[in-house]
């Protein structure tokens, strides 16, 4: 898919928009989901050009996702849901309802989730 360099993601990279953020490393960036879904809600990146993971996977660099898989990790216990569990999402494209179009991993945590593993309507 092509990238839309104008997206939000691309804009809090570039440091056009502000994020409250959580951790960043080299190729990475976590912050707080604007309208969280959860006492913990973070969003992990790549700073990389990338929609999807399917792309993120054939094309980044060993590099990025080393950087990517860390940061996810670094979340988890900043924000101590390492401790207590927490589920992770990547919404990628149409049928899955993808609303930014730049790779996005959702942390999701800090109180009991749901017992069912995936929600499909
Ligand atoms: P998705 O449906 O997986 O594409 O989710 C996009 C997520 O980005 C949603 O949970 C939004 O609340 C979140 N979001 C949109 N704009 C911002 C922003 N400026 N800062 C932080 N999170 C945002």
């Amino acid at each position: 898919m092509a990238y839309d360099d104008t997206n939000i993601f691309a804009r809090i990279i570039a440091g056009e928009i502000p994020c409250k953020k959580v951790f960043e490393n080299t190729h990475a960036l976590a912050f707080h989901d604007i309208s969280p879904q959860m006492p913990v809600h973070v969003l992990v990146i790549p700073k990389g050009r990338y929609v999807t993971m399917d792309e993120f996977a054939a094309a980044a660099s060993t590099d990025e996702q080393a950087d990517l898989s860390r940061a996810i990790g670094e979340v988890a216990r900043i924000t101590g849901v390492a401790e207590t569990g927490y589920r992770l999402i990547a919404n990628n494209g149409e049928d899955a309802h993808q609303e930014v179009p730049h790779l996005h991993f959702h942390v999701l945590g800090g109180k009991r989730i749901g017992g069912r593993m995936i929600k499909g309507d």
